[in-house]
């Protein structure tokens, strides 16, 4: 039987590390997960958060076969390297750093991701899920590539906005719900004012990070809870971090494989259209390398 579970925001501000853990995405793709974890299963509407690399990649190594999503946007952002996106809709898509991805799957999308030919060697990247809400998540897939977004110096910091509103600046990307996520890189201690509504959480991607006295590296998340009317991050050598805000979510997610649903019955469907290629998710056209199965229920 497989159950929502959720696990309810922190009533106020609160600085909480939590250790991730090592995962797999593909054949040799290494990630560390720091959502969802038993301690914490989402911050606002963000399900699902994976670290990975840096790793070293040849020409083709890495690649993510063509595999189904549902009921949440995925959102990639690099460090180092670069990635090729294709998907269902047709859409062909290199990303480098600094650019974002963000596609939404509504009621069903299917996607492939490689290191194209030619890339740097090393790739770098963060990749979430945000849950849509129960208004939008079975709204027609999309897909969103923003060159550029805006960046705050702050004290040292380059606040770089992916989604959302933070110092004044807002990003082109279009989102279901409200949320913010950030990366914070450089060295100091940077101070700004976020939304109270907001649950808020901040992943260590390099360097140390510390709020309140807390101190995190890579592979460690700082939960922050709600209630904040500010934030203050400071930053060690080389440090670099992504936050991530948003309402909490009004119903309670159930993630299985890939996809964001309410019920059983909704995984079972779900899987069993992609299982049966159906037009519901639909092929990757130039994608060559196959598509991933679905796993057994339990
Ligand atoms: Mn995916």
């Amino acid at each position: 039987m497989l159950v929502a579970r959720t696990t309810p925001p922190a009533d106020g501000p609160v600085v909480e590390r939590l250790r991730g853990r090592a995962s797999a995405i593909a054949p040799g793709v290494d990630v560390r997960r720091l959502l969802p974890l038993r301690g914490r299963r989402q911050i606002g509407p963000w399900t699902f958060l994976d670290h990975m690399g840096p790793m070293r990649v040849g020409d083709g190594l890495f690649d993510v076969a063509a595999h189904p999503h549902c009921g949440l946007s995925t959102v990639t952002w690099l460090v180092s390297g670069e990635l090729l996106h294709r998907d269902s809709l047709g859409t062909e898509q290199r990303i480098v750093p600094g650019q974002l991805n963000w596609m939404t799957a509504g009621r069903g999308i299917a996607h492939s991701e490689e290191v194209p030919y030619g890339s740097p060697e090393v790739l770098e990247g963060i990749q979430l899920w945000v849950a849509l809400p129960d208004a939008h998540r079975n709204d027609p897939p999309s897909f969103q590539h923003v060159a550029e977004l805006p960046v705050v110096q702050r004290e040292g910091v380059a606040i770089t906005v992916l989604a959302g509103s933070l110092l004044g600046q807002t990003s082109a990307a279009k989102t279901h719900s409200p949320l913010v996520a950030a990366e914070l890189a450089g060295e100091g201690t940077a101070s700004f004012p976020v939304d109270p509504s907001f649950e808020h959480g901040l992943v260590a991607i390099s360097g140390t990070i510390e709020v309140a006295g807390e101190a995190a590296t890579p592979g460690e998340l700082l939960y922050l809870g709600r209630g904040r009317d500010s934030l203050s991050v400071t930053l060690g050598p080389d440090a670099r971090a992504m936050l991530v805000g948003g309402e909490p979510l009004n119903s309670a997610p159930l993630l299985w494989w890939n996809f964001v649903v309410r019920d059983e019955d909704e995984v079972r469907a779900a899987r069993a259209a992609w299982e049966a290629g159906d037009e519901r998710f639909g092929a990757v056209p130039g994608y060559e390398g196959g598509r991933t199965p679905a796993p057994p229920l339990p």
